[in-house]
């Protein structure tokens, strides 16, 4: 079964006349298609917003196409604060959903008015000793533990996830939020990752609706908004079923009028932190075969390796390939497509039937405009990649160069400790 490219084998053999191979690929029509669909989805709620997870993809060029959509970002570090100041979103439109967080990070979220989301309850105290009085708005993370399952089959173990507060915690949370006078209140949880279904989001909502019933009639703190945060999935696999935004929409929406409603809770606002859902279908690593080997298996070996795209090697994640021009061929010959890394894990494909593969051919790997090129790293002094942005009219921007050795010695080099290394 294949995957269709959103890139034409000519439009690769424009691109890579000025841009080398390997490159991360992103597909505008699909981003902006997909954003609008987002935004339909949850139209029956006036307060909606998605606020990207910049952790996904940090290209500030992607990030300002969903930033026309009206999406805010969703920020776990300094760094990502830091570019979404710079990129012009105001306060209510950055979330600070981190964990494990420096003081300086809350220090920077509350001076530029990021929508601080608490991931722990002893962060409460620590956050008012850095600060000194709350923000006006607040929101807190969590975990209800144990075994989260789906009508569909799907199931995460939050009791063994670091995130967040208990049932209990989070209760005392708002109180002792309300009493420090916090006026607006967020929650926020977090519960599978990739739910490649429809079910994930409706269920997550009426967990956190009704716990948010019962938290106003403990406490008396009324939610201003619910955050459905990230975890819907997309189809990797050829054969499976894409989650349908349209879908997922109607159906938080009929929990809502179920829940919230009655309990005249029916005008909290929805938020939600999709990264993969936004980006991974409309990015694409494009690389090129440059060697095979036949020894107990087939290989083929690539120019990209794990450090421009670490899913398979570090969770066996299945990302499809299409060989270039030979869609239809017949896929007859099984290879282990591997990166150059001295890790043998290095592997964007195992025992997977292709076309036969010529040297030079170019293979599209799907999938990976999500946690792809920003998940890089630089082992074996490898490089990270160029990124390219695919307009809609089929011409090309170059949205990141490729590092130089030059930004790899940087760190150190800035010293002129080795004369002539850095030119
Ligand atoms: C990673 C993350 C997201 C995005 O998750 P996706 O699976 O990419 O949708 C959203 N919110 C938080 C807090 C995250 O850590």
């Amino acid at each position: 079964m294949q995957k269709k490219t959103f890139v034409t084998k000519e439009q690769i053999e424009e691109i890579v006349k000025d841009v080398p191979t390997p490159f991360h690929l992103y597909d505008e029509k699909g981003i902006r298609e997909n954003a609008v669909a987002v935004q339909e989805a949850f139209s029956w709620n006036p307060g909606f917003r998605e606020y990207f997870a910049v952790k996904a993809n940090p290209n500030p060029f992607l990030i300002r196409i969903l930033q026309e959509y009206g999406c805010g970002t969703d920020c776990s570090s300094m760094t990502e604060l830091m570019l979404s100041d710079a990129l012009g979103f105001k306060g209510g439109e950055i979330m600070f959903s981190s964990n494990d967080t420096p003081p300086e990070e809350f220090v920077y979220a509350a001076k530029i008015g990021a929508t601080i989301n608490l991931d722990d309850f002893t962060h409460i105290a620590y956050l008012e000793d850095l600060i000194g009085d709350f923000p006006e708005t607040m929101s807190l993370r969590f975990n209800p533990g144990g075994f989260y399952r789906l009508s569909n089959g799907i199931m995460d173990n939050p009791g063994d996830s670091k995130y967040g507060f208990t049932k209990e915690q989070i209760i005392e949370g708002y109180r002792i939020l309300k009493e420090k006078g916090v006026k607006r209140f967020g929650i926020h949880a977090f519960l599978v990752s990739n739910a490649v279904t429809n079910d994930y989001y409706p269920t997550l909502a009426r967990t956190l609706f009704e716990l948010c019933v019962e938290i106003k009639e403990k406490t008396g703190v009324k939610m201003d908004f619910i955050n459905l945060s990230g975890g819907v999935g997309v189809a990797y696999r050829p054969d499976e079923e894409p989650a349908d935004i349209r879908v997922i929409g109607a159906g938080v929406q009929k929990v809502y009028n179920e829940v919230l409603v009655p309990e005249g809770m029916g005008d909290v606002d929805i938020y939600t932190e999709m990264g993969r859902f936004m980006m991974a279908p409309y990015g694409c690593l494009v690389t090129q075969a440059i060697h095979e080997k036949h020894t107990y298996k087939e290989y083929i070996g690539v120019d990209a390796c794990a450090a421009n795209l670490m899913r398979p090697a570090i969770y066996g994640a299945y990302h499809h390939i299409t060989v270039v021009g030979k869609e239809d061929a017949p896929h007859d010959h099984h290879y282990d497509v591997v990166g150059s890394l001295c890790e043998n894990c290095d592997k964007f494909a195992i025992d997977r039937p292709l076309p036969e593969i010529e040297m030079g051919d170019y293979l599209i790997i799907h999938d990976a405009g999500a946690h792809g090129f920003s998940m890089g790293y630089n082992y074996n002094g490898r490089l990270r990649s160029a990124e390219v942005l695919l307009h809609e009219d089929g011409t090309h921007e170059l949205i990141r160069r490729a590092e130089t050795p030059r930004d790899y010695f940087a760190t150190f080099d800035c010293f002129g400790i080795i004369p002539g290394l850095v030119k």
